[in-house]
């Protein structure tokens, strides 16, 4: 079966994350979120990391120029052996690197099945996003108040006992995060319409519903 790279859009806290992992696993899609790309070049300490971790922990973008390269650079490595298509969660976030995505496609000869429009509505997010923690150990997800750990500061999926909160998760980072979303993201929902290949489910809907929804768009030709 062919490749079928897909676009997951949508404003903080929508949930592209958690069906991006599902894909990951349910058809041998590959990940590429250039948030956990600048998490992980901001904890490994590199020049560029460093530059990235003040406008990334007040909740606003960094340049266009820093994750275009991301993205290239991981579009170059080799792909698995069973690889069912690239999922774009959180790239492009900017008409821009909307633009420079299709270019690379194009020289690539490749296309985009499609874009994907998580929707969901501010209020949600917010309770969503503060009260969200994770394990450092495993990456599982949890919530203070919708999913906590069964034992307080134990991991239940691994057992572990690290366990993190973003540095942007907070309310004041939110809500520049959302602001972001709404001037320079947001456009983009009109930009992939306009080329014909927007779909959009609902967020809101419990996670399996949602991830239903998004194989539906997978499968169909
Ligand atoms: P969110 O949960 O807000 O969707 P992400 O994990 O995708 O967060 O991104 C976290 C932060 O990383 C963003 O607030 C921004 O500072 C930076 N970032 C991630 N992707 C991009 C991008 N495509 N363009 C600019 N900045 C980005
Ligand atoms: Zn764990």
């Amino acid at each position: 079966m062919a490749a079928k790279h897909i676009i997951l859009l949508g404003p903080p806290g929508a949930g592209k994350g958690t069906q991006a992992k599902r894909l990951e696993e349910a058809r041998g899609m590959v990940q590429l979120s250039t948030g956990d790309m600048l998490r992980e070049a901001k904890s490994s300490g590199t020049e560029m990391g460093k530059r990235v971790a003040a406008v990334m922990e007040r909740g606003e973008l960094v340049t266009d120029e820093i994750v275009i390269g991301l993205i290239e650079e991981k579009l170059a490595q080799p792909r698995p052996e069973r690889f069912g298509g690239f999922i774009f969660d959180g790239f492009p976030r900017t008409l821009k690197q909307a633009d420079a995505l299709g270019e690379l496609m194009v020289r690539k000869g490749q296309s985009l099945h499609a874009v994907i429009e998580m929707q969901v509505d501010d209020a949600a997010l917010v309770a969503r996003i503060t009260g969200r923690f994770t394990c450092g150990n495993c990456g599982a997800v949890y919530h203070d108040v919708t999913k906590p750990t069964k034992v307080e500061g134990t991991c239940d999926v691994c057992g572990g006992h690290d366990m993190k909160r973003r540095a942007d998760d907070t309310e004041q980072a939110l809500k520049t995060r959302l602001m972001e979303y709404y001037k320079k993201t947001s456009p983009l929902i009109g930009y992939y319409y306009a080329k014909g290949n927007l779909c959009a489910v609902d967020g809101l809907a419990e996670m399996g519903a949602v991830a239903a929804d998004i194989s539906k768009v997978l499968d169909r030709p």
